[in-house]
């Protein structure tokens, strides 16, 4: 890559969408397509496609309380970011900071998380990136993908079976991806994907 990407800008504009910033999402996109012959670009930019779909514009509400918040109460703990640690610390006081690990240079969320409550999660406002684009970028759920991708069609995201959150959001892009397949003759690029969604959503 000739020019260097700020990923520290990139993942801010990614936890913005996450949270329904779209003017964020589409900024992104523009950054990142320029480097879409780059395999791991293009998985990341699909990858966000998909979480942004699970956040924004899919209700999964009624799945996660069937579900019961499986994903935050067990597996290895979660990463908070220094963007994501400077929002919490606004907005928590320190007895719940103090909830957080410390370890070398990055804070941590053990699981189970004490924030959840039920299965609800009270932070769910300003939740770390990491619980935001579970399971479509989680390293753990995702890593055979990632390292197996070769930038042709459209990643096959690994979603944990007890996930059903994660199934609809899957079975819902592979609907509009095989609609969309059927016009173009071919795979959507990560924008005509999200072009795509848009409209469904208007
Ligand atoms: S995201 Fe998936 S694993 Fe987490 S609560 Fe929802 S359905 Fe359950
Ligand atoms: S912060 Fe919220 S979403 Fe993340 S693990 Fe805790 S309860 Fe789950």
């Amino acid at each position: 890559m000739s020019q260097k990407i700020d990923f520290d800008y990139i993942n801010q504009l990614a936890k913005r969408s996450l949270g329904g910033d779209l003017k964020s999402f589409e900024k992104l996109l523009n950054i990142l397509e320029k480097y879409e012959n780059f395999p791991q670009v293009k998985f990341g930019l699909y990858s966000l496609i998909y979480q942004l779909s699970m956040n924004v514009f899919i209700d999964v509400s009624k799945e996660c309380e069937k579900c019961g918040g499986k994903c935050c109460k067990s597996g290895y703990p979660i990463p908070v970011y220094e963007f994501d640690y400077k929002e919490l610390a606004k907005r928590m006081n320190r007895e719940e900071l103090e909830k957080l690990r410390r370890v070398d240079n990055i804070y941590l969320l053990p699981r189970p998380c004490p924030f959840q409550q039920g299965w609800v999660c009270t932070i769910h406002r300003f939740k770390p990136y990491a619980c935001l684009s579970f399971p479509f970028a989680t390293e753990d759920e995702q890593r055979e993908i990632i390292n197996n991708y070769d930038g042709k069609g459209i990643p096959d995201f690994k979603v944990p079976e007890y996930c059903i959150a994660g199934k609809k959001v899957k079975e819902t892009l592979n609907a509009i991806i095989s609609d969309l397949e059927k016009c173009l003759g071919r795979k959507p690029t990560p924008k005509e994907l999200y072009q795509a969604i848009m409209k469904k959503k208007k």
